[in-house]
């Protein structure tokens, strides 16, 4: 079964001492891709040199909403050179972040609404990061009028509800780490929403380690507890665990561009 991490941030300076020897165990353990995620610039650069280097590693570029203060006048433009290397298979991450209002909100919405356009002209999927502001990105979605981009909900805090919703939108919705937690009932029953073919798993690595690792930092391997955690939530065992993220797993990757390789939804 090839595991695919669908979010992680390879680039991070917590991977700086040790980088090769996690790439390494990466492969040992099955990762057969992943998608290392810009939140800025630099590191949407540092993320398309480290999938140029490594052939299971992809890479997504975009201004994260905690960054979005400080994106230079020229961001639209420097994205644009990146989305253009085959290397790189999504726009993000971006989206609304009012849990940690790092970014002033009028600053966010104006990013991601101009890297949502970006996506759009250029036929690349988002990834989006959304805590605490499900309704204002709704809103903003659905404001477009159905002109909207393929992508993902990454890390998805939204209600069973809003889940549906997105689905409806022809979103893939992922969880990381926390669906792991003791307290996750509320992303569990959200994630029982989800069909099998339209879920993807993530660490998020270094950070939202799963359980049983809680405390160290988190790394794509450690994808496979959420794989395992989400198989169970879905009632699939043995070799049924395979089709967990079913939409992902079922495309090859090199050739296909769509959210990671994962083909835009249909109906
Ligand atoms: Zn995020
Ligand atoms: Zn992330």
């Amino acid at each position: 079964m090839i595991l695919f991490d669908s979010h992680c941030h390879l680039d991070d300076e917590r991977f700086d001492a040790d980088r090769e020897e996690t790439v390494a165990r990466m492969r040992e353990g099955g990762i057969g891709r992943c998608v290392c995620v810009g939140s800025d610039l630099a590191s949407s650069e540092r993320c398309v040199a480290l999938a140029e280097k490594y052939d299971f590693i992809y890479a997504a570029a975009g201004v994260h909403p905690h960054e979005a203060k400080d994106a230079p006048a020229d961001y639209l433009e420097r994205l644009r050179v990146l989305l253009a290397n085959p290397r790189v298979r999504a726009l993000g991450e971006i989206g609304l972040d009012y849990y940690y209002d790092l970014s002033p909100r009028d600053a966010q919405k104006r990013v991601m609404s101009e890297q949502i356009d970006l996506a759009l002209e250029t036929d690349m999927p988002v990834i989006f990061h959304i805590r605490d502001a499900h309704g204002d990105v709704f809103g903003h979605l659905k404001s477009r009028g159905g002109r909207l981009p393929s992508g993902v909900i990454h890390c998805c805090s939204a209600s069973a509800e809003m889940v549906r919703e997105y689905l409806k939108m022809g979103f893939y919705i992922s969880f990381a780490g926390p669906i792991t937690f003791k307290n996750a009932a509320g992303p569990a029953a959200a994630s029982r929403e989800v069909p099998l073919d339209r879920l993807l798993i993530e660490t998020d690595s270094p950070y939202l380690t799963p359980v049983p690792l809680r405390g160290r930092r988190n790394e794509p391997t450690y994808v496979r507890y959420v794989l395992e955690k989400q198989a169970e939530i879905h009632g699939v065992d043995g070799a049924g665990r395979g089709t967990v993220q079913s939409g992902a797993t079922g495309n090859p990757l090199p050739g296909e561009r769509k959210a990671y390789g994962i083909p835009r939804h249909r109906g």
